[in-house]
C-alpha cells in the first residue's frame, strides 16, 4: 500500500497528467506536484504524484530496478560490512517499522543472512494490520445498513470485522467495491447518484492523497462523496513503542514512502530522547542491508541520530507540498491502534471546514471497541512482542486464503509474509 514507483510524465492538462511506468502508461494526479512539466520523472503512488524526482534519483532508482546482477553483488558486499560491523557487539534487536520493508526482507531472504547477534523484528507498519477492529465495523455497517457504495483498496475488503468483513458484506448484497486510487472514487461520486464513501487507511504516505481527493470534491461541490478516514501516523506509534520500557529495540528502519513526505527529520527528536539510532530505508534488498550497516555502525560508536539510506528519495525536511495538503485537510488527533491502545495525536481527522466530506459525522458513526478475534495475537506482533510463528493458528487455523487477523490479510502483513516467504521461525 505504501509503495511509490517512478513514472515518466508524457501529458499534462491541469491536474491531470499521463506518467509512463514500466510499459504503460497511467493517469496520475498532479496536484501535489504542481512544479511538474511534460518530461519530468514523479514518484506515484495510488494514482496521485507524491513528488518530482530529480535526475540523479531516477537513475539510481532504475539502474537498482534493472540489474539483478548488481543487485546480487551489492547484496554480498552489504553483507560482509553488515557481518564485519556487528562483530562483538551484544545482541541487537532492529526494528523494521514498515510493512513493505517486512515483504522485502522476507522474501529476499534477508534475516537468514543475518549475523546471530543481530535480529530483525517487525514493528506497527502495516496500515491494514493496524487499523482497529471497530473502524471496520464502521464501514460495514456503512454498506450494510446505510445502502453507501464503500470503495477502498484490495486489502481491506478481507480484514474481519467482529462479525463480517467488506466482502462478506458484498456476498450479502451491500455495494463494496475495491478501488486503485482514491481519484476512481471520485470519479465514481460524478458520475453516479449514488453515495460514495472512501475507506481510506494508510500513513503520511497516503494521507496527502487523500486530501487532495477532499479538495477535490469540495472544488466540484460532491454532496454524494465521503471518506471514512482511519488514517494513523507513524513518529507517534514510534514514540509510544521506544516509550515502553519492555521494548528493548537498539534501532529503528524508519519507512522510506512516509519519510518521503514527512522528511528524516521527523526522526530526529525520538532518536535523541530516546538514544535509539534510526536509519531511513529504500525498499530493495541491499538498501535495507545498508540501513542496517548504518545502525549498527551508530550503536558500535554510542550515537543515536538519523541516517538517510534512502537519499534518492528522503530529504530532511520531506514533500512540503504533500504535508501542507495533510495541513489544510485533517486535524490531528488520538488514535487507536491495533495492539497498540490509544496513542496521542496519532490519527487524523478532516478539519470542520471538510467536515461535510467526514462520513463518520454525514452518517452519525463511531467506532466501538471490539476484541481482537479469538488467538489472534497481531496485536503483540504489531508492537514487536510476538513473532508470527508464537501464534497457534499461524499456518494451521489461519491461512493468507483464509485469514483470522489483518497481519494475514495484506501483502505487507508480517504473518501473510513469514507464511508466504517461509519465515515461521520469525
Ligand atoms: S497467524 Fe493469524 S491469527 Fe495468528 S496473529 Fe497472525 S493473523 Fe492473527
Amino acid at each position: 500500500m505504501c509503495l511509490g514507483v517512478p513514472g515518466k510524465l508524457e501529458d499534462i492538462n491541469g491536474d491531470i497528467g499521463a506518467a509512463r511506468v514500466g510499459a504503460i502508461t497511467t493517469p496520475v494526479n498532479l496536484m501535489l506536484t504542481p512544479e511538474a512539466r511534460v518530461g519530468d520523472f514523479v514518484m506515484v503512488h495510488a494514482g496521485f504524484a507524491l513528488k518530482v524526482m530529480d535526475g540523479a534519483a531516477v537513475a539510481e532508482t532504475l539502474n537498482i530496478y534493472k540489474s539483478v546482477a548488481q543487485t546480487r553483488s551489492r547484496l554480498d558486499e552489504m553483507c560482509a560490512r553488515l557481518n564485519e560491523t556487528a562483530k562483538g557487539l551484544a545482541p541487537v534487536n532492529l526494528m523494521e517499522v514498515c510493512g513493505t520493508h517486512t515483504v522485502a526482507i522476507a522474501r529476499s531472504g534477508i534475516k537468514a543472512r543475518l549475523p546471530a547477534n543481530v535480529a530483525l523484528i517487525s514493528g506497527p507498519g502495516c496500515p491494514v494490520c493496524v487499523t482497529p477492529v471497530g473502524e471496520i465495523d464502521m464501514a460495514v455497517e456503512l454498506a450494510l445498513s446505510r445502502r453507501a457504495r464503500v470503495v477502498s483498496f484490495g486489502d481491506m475488503l478481507r480484514v474481519p470485522g467482529s462479525t463480517l468483513n467488506l466482502e462478506a458484506a458484498r456476498g450479502r448484497g451491500a455495494k463494496v467495491d475495491i478501488v486503485y486510487s482514491p481519484g476512481q472514487a471520485l470519479a465514481m461520486a460524478g458520475r453516479e447518484e449514488e453515495e460514495i464513501v472512501f475507506l481510506a487507511v494508510g500513513f503520511e504516505t497516503t494521507a496527502p492523497i487523500i486530501a487532495a481527493a477532499v479538495k477535490t470534491a469540495a472544488a466540484a461541490d460532491l454532496a454524494n462523496f465521503s471518506v471514512l478516514v482511519s488514517h494513523r501516523l507513524i513518529p507517534p506509534a514510534l514514540d509510544a513503542l521506544l516509550s515502553d520500557p519492555n521494548a528493548l529495540l537498539d534501532g529503528l528502519i524508519c519507512p522510506g514512502h512516509v519519510s518521503t513526505v514527512i522528511g528524516w527529520q521527523a526522526y530526529d527528536g525520538l532518536a535523541r530522547r530516546y538514544k535509539v539510532p534510526c536509519a531511513v530505508a529504500g525498499f530493495e534488498p541491499g538498501d535495507i542491508l545498508e540501513s542496517i550497516v548504518m545502525l549498527l555502525e551508530m550503536i558500535r560508536a554510542g550515537q543515536a541520530g538519523v541516517a538517510n539510506q534512502y537519499s534518492r528519495s528522503v530529504r530532511r525536511e520531506g514533500s512540503q507540498p504533500a504535508r501542507q495538503a495533510i495541513e489544510e485537510v485533517f486535524n490531528v488527533v488520538d488514535g487507536d491502534w491495533r495492539g497498540l491502545g490509544t496513542i496521542k495525536n496519532s490519527a487524523l481527522r478532516l478539519r470542520p471546514r471538510f467536515v461535510r466530506f467526514d462520513a463518520a459525522v454525514k452518517y452519525e458513526l463511531q467506532a466501538r471497541r471490539v476484541p481482537e478475534p479469538k488467538g489472534c495475537r497481531c496485536g503483540d506482533i504489531l508492537s514487536g512482542r510476538s513473532a508470527p510463528a508464537d501464534c497457534r493458528l499461524f499456518g494451521v487455523a489461519c491461512l493468507p486464503e483464509q485469514p483470522v487477523g489483518p497481519c494475514m490479510v495484506s501483502s505487507e502483513g508480517a504473518c501473510s509474509a513469514a507464511y508466504l516467504y517461509g519465515e515461521a521461525a520469525g
